[in-house]
Parts: C-alpha cells; structure tokens; sequence
C-alpha cells in the first residue's frame, strides 16, 4: 500500500512541476520528505525499502527512538519547533533543522554545533500568513535577522521553509507560497548557498511545487492517518 501512495504522490510531484511557467530558481528536482512523526519505525524502514531516503519527524524523543534502530541510514529533517534546551540533541539527530524559528533557537543551536564540531544545516522557517498559533519568523523579523545570520559560525543556512494556514479551498494557500518562493529569491540573491525551499505537505503539496517548492513534507497521503491516542 505504501508502495501505491508513494506512486501516487510522486505522479502528482511530477504533474505539478510540468505546470510550473515561470523560469524557477528552485530547479526541476522536489524531494519527498517522508513524514513518519507518529508512526513506528516500521515505516521509517519501509520508507527506506522503497528508496525514501528523507525522513521527516517533528519530536526529539520519537526521532531518537527510531535513529536508535536506524542509526546509520536516512538523511533525517526537524520539521518541528524546537525548543531550546533540546537543541544539542537535535543538532545530534538531524541532518537538516527545517524549523529554526527564532532568533533564541539559532543562538542555542550554534553553540550546540560549535560544541559537536558539526556544520548544522538549518532552514529558517517564516510565518507568512501571520497565524499566532504557529511558530516561525515574521516577515519583518526575519528581515532583521538577515544580516547576523555569519555570526552563527557553525550554522549553514540551506534556504527556507513555509507552512500554509489550512484552507478550505488549496487555492487559497497559493499567495503564501507564491511570498515564500519570492522571499527565497531575494535571500538567495544576497547570500551563498541557498537552494532549498520547503513548502507544501499532504493537502496543499501540488500548490507549493507549482509554486517553486523543492522539498515537500508530506505524511499522510503516504502512511495514512496519524493515531495520536498513544501520545500521554
Ligand atoms: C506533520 C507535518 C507535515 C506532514 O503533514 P501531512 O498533512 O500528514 O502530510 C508536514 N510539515 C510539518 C511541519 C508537519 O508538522
């Protein structure tokens, strides 16, 4: 059934980047992060059967307890926000922090990198559609970060990462991507290294590709439902 969901999603990847017109800066390449938040380890091993290399998950603790049984395989994404005291542990964990979403959390996740003598690639995750209760960087905070983000010497920002409000209508989410995808070319303008764009997960991912996103993040229309009864 993965197998068949995993067809499916890569179809509509591929449909949607053959609808995009303008010239995009993020490339012809979307890669599939496979978000396994919530479900067992099982599936982070039958993502890797199938060749997902990318794995998504959102909490420390769950993702220390899957890279325990899959130490040495995978190239593992934070999707989550972080907070700061588990920033060593996530520094240890992820290949790549997509949720750095305050200035607080750089700050901690330098000087957890610093310590493990590790390049942390991190994307920083902007609040475009300006809902309270999600996390991210304001538009105008975000602008006032650019310019220290060299004093994190131990942090590589890779690019940025978007969640869309839900919508009704997924129509509706195409403005926020379209703000994120410029606000990627604008950064990508000014600084080295920026080439990745994460936006879209199960219900609005073909708008993000459409859009100019090369990572999407997506979950459910691969694993199915998440049971969050077995969360205390
Ligand atoms: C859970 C989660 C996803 C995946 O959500 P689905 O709707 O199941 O695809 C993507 N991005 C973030 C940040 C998430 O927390």
């Amino acid at each position: 059934m993965l197998k068949d969901n995993l067809h499916k999603v890569q179809t509509q990847i591929a449909e949607a980047l053959s609808r995009r017109t303008e010239t995009k800066l993020t490339g012809d390449k979307v890669t599939l992060v496979a978000v396994t938040k919530n479900h067992p380890v099982d599936v982070v091993l039958e993502s890797l059967a199938l060749g997902v290399t990318n794995i998504g998950e959102n909490r420390v603790q769950e993702a220390k307890e899957k890279r325990t049984i899959v130490p040495d395989r995978g190239f593992w994404h934070l999707i989550g926000h972080l907070q700061t005291n588990k920033a060593k542990q996530a520094v240890t964990l992820f290949d790549l922090i997509e949720s750095a979403d305050s200035e607080h959390l750089l700050a901690a996740l330098d000087k957890a990198a610093g310590q493990q003598h590790k390049q942390q690639d991190i994307l920083l995750q902007l609040n475009i559609a300006r809902e309270e209760q999600k996390t991210g960087f304001l538009i105008e905070d975000y602008l006032a970060i650019l310019p220290q983000l060299d004093d994190y010497k131990n942090l590589c920002v890779r690019g940025l990462m978007v969640i869309a409000p839900l919508c009704g209508d997924i129509e509706e989410t195409r403005p926020v991507f379209k703000e994120g995808y410029r606000c990627f070319c604008e950064l990508r303008a000014q600084r080295p290294g920026i080439e990745l764009l994460s936006m879209g997960m199960t219900h609005d991912f073909t708008v993000a590709v459409e859009e100019g996103a090369n990572i999407v993040r997506v979950g459910t229309a691969l694993f199915g439902k998440r049971d969050y009864s077995k969360n205390k």
